[in-house]
């Protein structure tokens, strides 16, 4: 059975952050991809600053020299609001015997009880939780109740069945993040070493974050 990896993201923009964990888990769970997925209309948050074609091309140059990262824009194409569960659902259509593993930052993960019809995320995929800076796992509410149901400590079970378990992953800690670049960059700072050099560039040339954030 293949494992694929799926890491959804407003990239607005991307950064070493992201990479840097989108390799682990890839090396790490022996995923056969990591799919990067650029969200079209982020239901839980304001617009993205950067258009859906800017945010696209720069997941694209960021990824495009790793073998096994791959990028899916089908939520951009979709029209309304990009649900995680509508995507899944299409993903397991495509891919009925693999494994697909979602994969999402502590912080995401936490915001999870908000989430269009949450409950069916994991009778389509696993849920891989990249442990962030300064996040803990929940022990009680509805996500420790979660956790306790569908928890597995062992990463072996991401390949035995193709979804239900919720797996919790450390991975290197970089406390980078998409707002402090977009305000450093508005506030005429140079975002260089928070993500690859092609990035920058179309920043630069875009200019995509200038102005107030
Ligand atoms: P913003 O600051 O705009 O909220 P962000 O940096 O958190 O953006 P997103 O595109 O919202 O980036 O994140 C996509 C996914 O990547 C989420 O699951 C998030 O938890 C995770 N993620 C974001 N930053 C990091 C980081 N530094 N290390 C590991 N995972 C991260």
């Amino acid at each position: 059975m293949k494992s694929i990896g799926i890491f959804g993201g407003t990239f607005d923009p991307i950064h070493y952050g992201h990479l840097r964990t989108g390799f682990e888990l890839l090396q790490a769970l022996d995923l056969s991809e990591v799919r990067f997925m650029p969200s079209g209309e982020p239901p839980h948050r304001n617009k993205p600053r950067a258009s859906a074609e800017q945010r696209l091309a720069m997941v694209q140059l960021a990824t495009e020299s790793q073998e096994g990262f791959t990028v899916d824009a089908r939520e951009q194409q979709r029209t309304g609001p990009s649900y995680s569960v509508d995507t899944l659902r299409e993903l397991r259509l495509e891919n009925p015997d693999d494994s697909l593993c979602l994969i999402v930052g502590m912080d995401a993960f936490l915001g999870l009880p908000k989430w269009h019809q949450q409950r069916e995320l994991l009778r389509l995929a696993h849920i891989i939780v990249a442990h962030r800076p300064g996040w803990k796992a929940p022990v009680d509410g509805p996500l420790g109740e979660l956790l306790a149901r569908h928890g597995s400590s062992s990463m072996q079970a991401l390949s035995e069945t193709t979804c239900d378990r919720i797996y919790i992953h450390e991975v290197t800690q970089l406390e980078i993040s998409s707002t402090d670049i977009r305000e450093l960059v508005a506030a005429g700072r140079d975002p260089r070493f928070l993500m690859p050099d092609s990035v920058r560039a179309l920043i630069q040339t875009t200019g995509c974050y200038r102005g107030v954030e």
